[in-house]
């Protein structure tokens, strides 16, 4: 279809970036979106990524047709020949190798039904090779809370929150990341007089709000809690009856902060040992606390641990199952909470079902009619590291990972070692370059479907318009290919896929496609949603009639009564400094959207925020010489970027940001591999790096 073709309906759907799930609509006069009234957005707040949306729909770069690599270049097939290609190739590698040599990586910012779709293509082709980016940003959050309390989402909602007396806000920067979220939820409870304490190394929009600022070093997260845990100790500020009630290992943990010298761990966190202090008495003194996390504490090679160490201090003062209280890890990318849900991981099944669990397999053979594979496939981050040896094909799904992965450089080198290499995208990206079968996708307004919001809300996605010339909807896409690869047929009507997904999945296994959200219904009532009113939200069992609040209330969700308490130690960042480097850390800005591929084409965006900058301390910028807006070398063991200078003591001494939205400084040729154990998560984190006038 041409552009001049494509006419746009003005339906409500999901804003495509972030996790809050907000509702949008086109409006025809601007040829641009506005937000509307929704479960999350009540009265239709939106912020500038929201209001920009339709940007990346119309823009001109977008992929309009299958193109096939040869030695000429790319070159334009049609559809029958590009999944012939794709069929064939794939097929010989199978043959040869084994499935375990192909690779798939799912997309946080698709669909429910696209990734159910593809992860059900790779289990039936026989691997558990599938991964999404929630890898990259927060499977240590989730591995923590699932091993501590059988759901590694959201203990709370949106709504509920705002009853909390204490905010304590770590490694997240909510104001800029999740502008909505703040703005309708957090920001309004401070305002009443909820205490906000935020632990980050840079002041930014969020500390704005706080009363208390803790600017951690990078990487020194586990002292800080653990400190603050002892605080709460020595002030007597535990909840004796909840530790009695619902946890477990109390003696062991109260022995494991015994040596903890406040002050101590205090200087190592490179925070002031009275305002800890004071955050730690703010935290166990109130009725309800609540606190929120994001990469700042799962992106490092301690990312579980952290989040273990943040779950102590709910535990110790009975701030869960209630309203106001728990860990809430705030969600990056309109579907990463259910990407993660409906399977695309390589350990567990939909509905964080072990692979190993051979009921789970049963059930899953019983409606696709074969079994999933038993044994855990391989994260992202390995499967790029298995480029060209374990691993010989990938099929990359929505996804960049040339640029998002750390160590760029390599990654780039491991790209060329794989032998086939297909991906869907709407526009070219580091990664497109080296497909040898590019395939044109669909942008949010060109599908129907659900995704599911950073507090486990299914939303339903509406289509406003079709793909652009030949490009397909994903979920056809999907359908296609698996159908091809696998000889097995496979649904490509979304209402269907989802009602699929209902029946294996115990988590979602009450809710239905026709039951979530009449968008028109709720942009009428304009009323702000309690939990499964609007969209659904999961736990939602078979036999209930609503979804399900606050987790963790009379029982955690994992069945049990209690949950354990468990000692954390400090683990030192993979890499120190050396005496002339600082310490990179890396985050967003309001205005752009992971590797930037959508929001970069923005105009509007673009404006706003068109290069990175360097922020440095002016301490740090004049030992070196640097002055403001001075181009400098960020220069790391795995490769180096320019960028300008933003000198500012909003950023601690010792510490220097940039962003990862920009191609002209791209970040994660900087950034090192070193990987959490447990959740195979990178330390983005921290990297030590010289800093250089240009
Ligand atoms: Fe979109 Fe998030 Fe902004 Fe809402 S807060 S408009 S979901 S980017």
């Amino acid at each position: 279809m041409s552009e001049a073709d494509r006419t746009i309906e003005a339906c409500n759907s999901v804003c495509p970036f972030c996790g809050v799930g907000c509702r949008l609509s086109y409006v025809e006069r601007t040829g641009g979106s506005t937000g509307a009234p929704g479960p999350i957005n009540a009265d239709g707040e939106i912020c500038p990524k929201g209001a920009a949306a339709f940007d990346m729909v119309t823009h001109e770069d977008r992929l309009t047709r299958p193109l096939i690599r040869t030695d000429d270049g790319p070159v334009p097939v049609s559809w029958a020949e590009a999944l012939d290609r794709i069929a064939a190739r794939v097929g010989e590698i199978v043959a040869e190798h084994g499935p375990d040599a192909v690779g798939f990586f799912a997309s946080s910012n698709c669909t429910n039904e696209e990734n159910y779709s593809l992860q059900k293509l790779a289990r039936i082709l026989g691997t558990n090779n599938i991964d999404n980016c929630a890898r990259l940003c927060h499977s240590s959050t989730v591995a923590a809370m699932q091993d501590r309390l059988g759901a590694g989402a959201m203990t709370n909602t949106l709504d509920d929150l705002g009853e909390a007396d204490t905010f304590l806000v770590t490694g997240a920067n909510p104001a800029e990341q999740h502008p909505v979220a703040f703005r309708s939820y957090l920001l309004p409870a401070i305002r009443d007089g909820t205490t906000l304490i935020h632990v980050d190394p840079r002041a930014n929009d969020t500390t704005e709000a706080a009363d208390i600022h803790l600017p951690v070093r990078p990487g020194h997260d586990i002292p800080l809690l653990n400190a603050m845990a002892a605080v709460l100790l020595e002030e007597g500020l535990v909840d004796e009856s909840f530790l009695d009630r619902r946890t477990e290992g109390v003696e062991a943990f109260e022995a494991s902060i015994a040596d903890v010298d406040v002050a101590e761990r205090a200087a190592l966190a490179g925070v002031d040992e009275d305002d800890l202090r004071a955050a730690a008495v703010a935290y166990g003194e109130a009725d309800r606390a609540a606190a929120f996390t994001g990469m700042g504490m799962s992106q490092h090679r301690c990312g579980t641990d952290n989040v273990h160490a943040l779950l102590n201090l709910a535990l110790l003062t009975g701030n869960i199952g209630r309203r106001g209280t728990g860990v809430n890890p705030l969600r990056g990318q309109n579907n990463v909470q259910g990407a993660s849900d409906v399977g695309t991981l390589p350990s567990v099944l939909p509905g964080y079902r072990d692979v190993g669990d051979r009921a789970a397999r049963a059930a899953l053979a019983e409606e696709w009619g074969i079994e999933p594979p038993a044994d855990p496939g391989l994260t992202e981050v390995e499967m790029t590291h298995a480029f060209g040896d374990e691993v010989r094909a990938a099929i990359v799904l929505g996804e960049n990972p040339a640029a998002t992965e750390p160590d760029g450089n390599s990654v780039a080198e491991r790209f060329e070692e794989l032998e086939f290499l297909v991906v869907i995208d709407l526009f070219g990206t580091e990664t497109t370059q080296y497909a040898d079968v590019l395939l044109p996708g669909s942008a949010w307004a060109e599908k129907d479907g659900t995704v599911t919001n950073t507090d486990r809300q299914v939303l339903r996605m509406r289509r406003m318009t079709d793909p652009p010339g030949r490009a397909r909807r994903d979920l056809d896409i999907v359908a296609g290919l698996g159908e091809r690869l696998t000889g097995q047929p496979f649904d490509s009507d979304p209402a269907a896929v989802f009602e699929e997904l209902t029946r294996v999945s115990p988590i979602y296994a009450g809710m239905s496609y026709d039951g979530i959200d009449d968008s028109e219904a709720q942009g009428a009532s304009g009323s702000r949603t309690q939990s499964g009113d609007g969209g659904q939200r999961w736990p939602f069992p078979a036999d209930a009639d609503s979804g399900t609040g606050v987790l963790h209330r009379e029982r955690f969700a994992n069945g049990d009564r209690t949950a354990p308490l468990v000692p954390v130690d400090h683990v030192p960042p993979a890499d120190d400094p050396d005496n002339d480097e600082l310490v990179l850390t890396t985050g967003r800005i309001i205005t752009h959207f992971n590797s930037g591929e959508l929001t970069r084409r923005s105009e509007t965006l673009t404006r706003m925020a068109s290069e990175d900058a360097l922020q440095i301390h002016p301490d740090d910028a004049a030992e070196r010489g640097i002055h403001d807006s001075d181009s400098v070398r960020v220069a790391s063991d795995q490769g180096a970027v320019t960028a300008p200078a933003d000198v500012t003591p909003a950023v601690r001494r010792g510490t220097v940001f940039l962003t990862f939205h920009f191609a002209d400084s791209p970040v994660n040729r900087v950034t090192a591999d070193a990987l959490d154990p447990t959740a195979k998560i990178p330390e983005y984190k921290h990297t030590p790096v010289t800093v250089d006038p240009q």
